[in-house]
């Protein structure tokens, strides 16, 4: 635009004063939901290929927002990432998370998504031990979900922290594997213990050769390396089926269940 040429004045728009606006709202809206207890966790079935024994439940992230109702987490979290409220909603997460699974009879895995931003905090580390301790909830139930972009950083930081987690006997699951960028080497400096299988080649398994084929690499790479392959997003049996054919031990998605808000009643003791 001319008002933004060298030497000319920069024009402040009342367009962007509305954008100014919506994201100061969403961060102070954040925060009121916090406080107000706004966020749910909901909880979604993660089972075995062939057994279809559970083997764990992610935690999900809700907003019941009092004026737009449910909210799904991609309408919030990339803003509360932007503003660090995530740092705070994720600990919450985890909190919620860890309280519910130490009630429930089964000894399933909780699984609870990290951000980027909390895997780069040096104080993170100690507040999942300390949750895990508040909870009662035994290490080796609890595994965090973390994305490949997590790594892909100078900050030698977020590894640190899983080995650390790790060494306590907490599980590591790379999260929405392939889309991202992750080196082979740096991959390898953290022994994982699962990689997620994206839903989107999921998706496209019966109709895309090209996706059969990454599945096959992935879930191939994940044995080489001592990992099981979890395949997110599957929704019908015919996927299933060449997902079993592939060797992928876990899978997750409608077909087994959707998320649901707590899980009282069906597996909660007593
Ligand atoms: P994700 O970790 O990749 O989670 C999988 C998403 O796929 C979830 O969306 C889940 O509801 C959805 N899904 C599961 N099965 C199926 C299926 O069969 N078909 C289809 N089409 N979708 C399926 P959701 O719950 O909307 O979460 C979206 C993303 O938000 C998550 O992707 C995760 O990246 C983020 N998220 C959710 N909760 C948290 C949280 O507590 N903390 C952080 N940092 N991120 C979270
Ligand atoms: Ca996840
Ligand atoms: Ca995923
Ligand atoms: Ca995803």
């Amino acid at each position: 635009a001319k008002s933004e040429g060298p030497g000319k004045i920069k024009v402040f728009r009342p367009f962007m004063l509305q954008k100014l606006q919506e994201s100061r709202t969403l961060e102070h809206d954040l925060a009121m939901a916090l406080a107000n207890k706004e966020f749910v966790v909901y909880y979604q079935p993660i089972v075995d290929s062939f057994t279809r024994e559970i083997y764990s439940y992610e935690a999900l992230i809700r907003w019941i927002h009092p004026l737009k109702g449910l909210l799904s987490p991609d309408t919030f979290v990339p803003a509360a990432e932007k503003t660090g409220m995530i740092n705070e909603m994720g600990k919450y997460v985890l909190e919620i998370a860890c309280r519910e699974a130490a009630t429930w009879a089964v000894p399933a895995k909780i699984s609870v998504n990290v951000s980027p931003i909390q895997l780069s905090s040096k104080a993170f580390a100690g507040i999942v031990l300390s949750i895990l301790e508040e909870s009662g909830l035994s290490a080796d139930r609890l595994e965090l979900e973390v994305t490949e972009s997590s790594l892909f950083t100078e900050n030698d930081t977020p590894l640190k922290t899983l080995n650390k987690l790790r060494a306590r006997g907490v599980q590591i699951s790379i999260d929405d594997f392939g889309t991202g960028y992750s080196s082979l080497s740096r991959l390898s400096k953290l022994a994982f213990d699962k990689i997620k299988i994206d839903k989107s080649f999921v998706h496209s398994i019966s109709t895309q050769d090209d996706a059969l084929n990454i599945i096959r690499l992935i879930t191939g790479m994940a044995k080489s390396l001592n990992m099981k392959a979890v395949a997110e997003g599957v929704e019908t049996q015919e996927q299933l089926e060449r997902l079993q054919a592939l060797g992928c031990d876990l899978a997750q998605g409608y077909l087994f269940g959707k998320p649901q808000p707590g899980i009282a009643g069906r597996i909660r003791n007593g």
